[in-house]
């Protein structure tokens, strides 16, 4: 790249880096798309494994700490650590998910939207436009009590109200033999945060919002999480999204599944915690590769946090530590960085920074439309003698030659 002046970012962007494959990527694409072309402070955490657990986590904290500083996180994946991962890193506990320390003191929606491409068409055939799907990030099955019922007995719900007043109970079930049961919660405020969220970003990306939920069978818990969604679209944004000719649009769950694979496209879809975790990934697999979904996480108090849907890439990573040469795609890890830096300049008031992150977003896309890809692309793509698969590093390298051209 030829010598010019850089473009300034005036507030930094906490920058959390991570394990594995997408550690090594993390750095590849500061080095090479990002650092060359931006005068840029970075407020850096190590969110490695290891530094997690010399920290007693203390490391996962901060980090969320210094986003609700500055405004803007941007974070690489990193590894859940389960038994094996204590064995294999030496360490003091399995700490728990950063993701979900993160989430939980930034609270908030998790958006996550496909990268499309001109040459690798969803293999549901009717989808145009990218589907978003914004996953309600608290409580649920992710915060629930469990019991392993051993034998005979009753088991109740027991709402023991703070004032003093009448307990109130609900038989969930007599036991005759063993079993389980699953107790799950859900506050008013979070949803109205969730439904908040949503409308907000339907109405800035000017797209339809649908939500789905199981409302006739769980007439309580899901009936309420509708209840909001409607009465929050009738108080704030009915007349908005008329005007913008936006719609909100409710549907049973199944009835949603299925309109949504007869459909185009281009719309929010809201979805409770466990339905966004799961539809999310189909929409992702849907959409060519697991690296083609970008995430960022929404919290009501104004503050987002950019990363990619997928995780550390575990198999590509001992691949590479054995020097075998390794496709892993880095659109996902891009577009953390391009989406943070976006948010950034907008609220800077910085046009020139939102401006770079689309010319980084144009320039990947068309090193992919152009034939160059990671081999997770490659199967998926239109038939074209142009087309082969390129290294990690060789892909990035690419993006960077066609990223300069359009610097000039
Ligand atoms: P993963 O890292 O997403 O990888 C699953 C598989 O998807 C890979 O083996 C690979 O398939 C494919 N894949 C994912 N990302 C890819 C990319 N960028 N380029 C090419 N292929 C890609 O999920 P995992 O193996 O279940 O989890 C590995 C570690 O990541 C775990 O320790 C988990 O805790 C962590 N994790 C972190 C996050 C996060 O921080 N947000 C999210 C999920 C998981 P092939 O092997 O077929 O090539
Ligand atoms: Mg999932």
């Amino acid at each position: 790249m030829s010598a010019r002046k850089k473009i300034k970012v005036v507030t930094p962007l906490v920058d959390m880096d991570g394990d594995e494959m997408t550690r090594i990527i993390w750095s590849m694409v500061k080095e090479k798309l990002l650092f060359p072309y931006l005068d840029m402070g970075i407020d850096y955490y190590d969110l490695h494994l290891k530094r997690r657990d010399e920290t007693d986590d203390q490391i996962t904290i901060d980090a969320a700490e210094a986003i609700k500083k500055y405004g803007v996180g941007v974070k690489c994946a990193t590894i859940t650590p389960n038994q094996d991962r204590v064995r294999e890193y030496g360490l003091k506990k399995a700490w728990k998910s950063p993701n979900a320390t993160i989430r939980a003191i930034l609270d908030g929606t998790v958006f996550r939207t496909p990268i499309l491409l001109k040459n690798v068409h969803p293999s549901v055939s009717p989808w145009k436009r990218p589907i978003t799907v914004g996953r309600h990030a608290y409580g649920d099955v992710y915060a629930a009590a469990e019991i392993r019922i051993p034998d005979t007995g009753l088991v109740e719900l027991v709402y023991t109200p703070a004032d003093g007043g009448e307990p109130v109970r609900r038989t969930i079930h007599d036991f005759t033999g063993g079993g389980i049961v699953q107790g799950i919660h859900n506050t008013d405020d979070s949803i109205t945060s969730f439904a908040k969220a949503c409308f907000t970003l339907a109405f800035d990306r000017k797209i339809d919002l649908w939500f789905s939920t199981k409302d006739t069978i769980s007439k309580i818990y899901d009936a309420h999480f509708r209840a909001v969604f409607e009465s929050e679209f009738e108080k704030n944004w009915k007349e908005k999204f008329a005007a913008a000719g936006l719609t909100f649009f409710f549907t049973l769950i199944d009835d949603a599944v299925a309109r949504i694979m007869k459909s185009e496209g281009g719309f929010l879809w809201a979805l409770k915690n466990y339905d966004g975790d799961v539809m999310s990934d189909m929409i992702a697999a849907a959409c060519g590769s697991l690296a083609m979904m970008t995430s960022v996480l929404v919290s009501p108090h104004g503050w987002f946090e950019y990363e990619a849907a997928h995780g550390t890439v575990q198999q590509h990573y001992y691949r590479h530590l054995k020097g075998e040469e390794t496709s892993t795609n880095p659109m996902a890890l891009i577009f953390a960085w391009t989406g943070a830096l976006r948010t950034r300049g907008e609220l800077d008031g910085t046009p020139d920074v939102p401006a770079f992150a689309d010319r980084l977003e144009r320039a990947a896309i068309e090193t992919v439309e152009a034939g160059i890809m990671t081999g997770d692309l490659l199967p998926f793509a239109e038939k074209n003698p142009a087309n082969r698969k390129v290294n990690t590093e060789a892909f990035i390298d690419t993006i960077a030659v066609n990223l300069d051209r359009k610097m000039v």
